[in-house]
């Protein structure tokens, strides 16, 4: 997934990638949400051009990652797409000082300082293999959701609310916390 800057000018030129057989050996490894994708569902574009001496790609990765849904624990298809931009500047004879992103000075071509955003380059050319599966990395949502509404698994029999109602009181009427929560659900549900 590598540009060669000798042949970017001040109009955009168009790449698309498809992730090599390598890359996606190491993104399978390095993701589990990976484990059930396939490369052909994996898309990198991007555009990249000069201004003055920088570099400014901006692009869209599409795909799809097998995740687990947070509440009722289903596997399902989580479809991803990301838009990046990305705006680099000559490295000179600068050394990051955060060791990764120096060996990835060193191995790509390519380094990030400020967060995705920004980063420096050094050579004729820039492998964007990492860059790319940091951002997948960074889109696996923290508590995936099959669907916005899922209803999740009854805490007491662990029967899944979307294709069963189990029947189960919601809390037990022993406790005077529970009580007091029924009456609070009761309550909202009465406002709502
Ligand atoms: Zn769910
Ligand atoms: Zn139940």
């Amino acid at each position: 997934m590598k540009i060669l800057l000798d042949r970017l000018s001040e109009s955009p030129t168009h790449y698309r990638f498809e992730a090599e057989p390598a890359w996606w050996h190491q993104a399978q490894a390095t993701l589990p949400e990976l484990e059930q994708a396939t490369p052909k569902s994996f898309q990198f574009e991007v555009a990249v051009h000069r201004m003055g001496s920088d570099v400014y790609l901006a692009g869209t990765i599409r795909g799809e990652l097998a995740l687990g849904c947070s509440r009722c624990l289903a596997r399902y298809c989580h479809p991803l797409r990301e838009p990046f931009r990305l705006i680099l500047e000559p490295a000179g004879e600068r050394v990051p000082a955060d060791p990764q992103a120096a060996s990835a000075l060193v191995r790509d071509g390519l380094c990030l300082v400020d967060e995705l955003e920004t980063g420096w380059f050094r050579g004729r050319e820039i492998d964007l293999g990492a860059f790319f599966l940091e951002w997948i990395t960074l889109a696996v949502p923290v508590q995936p959701l099959c669907r916005e509404d899922c209803r999740g698994l009854c805490p007491r029999c662990g029967a899944d609310r979307n294709v069963e109602s189990c029947g189960c009181e919601e809390v037990s009427p022993s406790s005077p916390f529970a009580v007091l929560r029924g009456l609070r659900s009761t309550k909202t549900e009465g406002e709502g």
